[in-house]
């Protein structure tokens, strides 16, 4: 007997987004574990010497972190899953287990959809002013936040609440 082999739950596009894209090939459940993000596992020191931030965002948005001392490089030994894009309005997420990261379904996702998560790329201190700029997002989401940056940590002052008096 042989048995049917399962269709692909993705393929491969042209992006409206950005290069090529990850789509549905067939509707795809909430909570679906889509993909392992595959890649060389480096320390973060390494990462940043391998791409250097001038050369453009493509090299950058490869590395994936998995903590402070851990990225994933998806330039080298990938799959797919580097072909996923950012959007501010994700229909997946990255979720991380054991020092793996993996691809799910926030939402159930649609035949021809294209797959994105929200990168939420790290910001460090040293982060030049146009840092925004040289990583732009275009996902034409209606709430995009613009840039592929994660969202400014807002900082928690402590207010001084007037006390009122009753
Ligand atoms: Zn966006």
């Amino acid at each position: 007997m042989t048995k049917k082999k399962a269709e692909p739950l993705f393929k491969l596009r042209k992006s409206r987004i950005s290069g090529r894209g990850v789509f549905a090939a067939r509707k795809i459940r909430k909570g679906t574990r889509i993909i392992e993000y595959q890649g060389e596992r480096i320390s973060t020191a390494e990462g940043d010497s391998r791409y250097d931030d001038d050369q453009g965002e493509q090299a950058h948005v490869l590395l994936f972190t998995v903590d402070k001392k851990t990225v994933i490089d998806g330039g080298v030994n990938s799959n797919e899953a580097r072909y996923i894009n950012h959007s501010c309005d994700p229909n997946c997420e990255a979720i991380e287990e054991n020092k793996r990261i993996f691809i799910e379904a926030i939402r159930t996702i649609q035949a021809g959809e294209e797959l994105c998560y929200d990168y939420s790329l790290h910001r460090v201190e040293d982060d030049e002013g146009d840092i925004e700029k040289r990583y732009p997002c275009r996902c034409g989401s209606a709430h995009c936040r613009g840039t592929l940056l994660e969202p400014k940590k807002s900082k928690k002052r402590k207010r001084k609440s007037a006390k009122k008096k009753s």
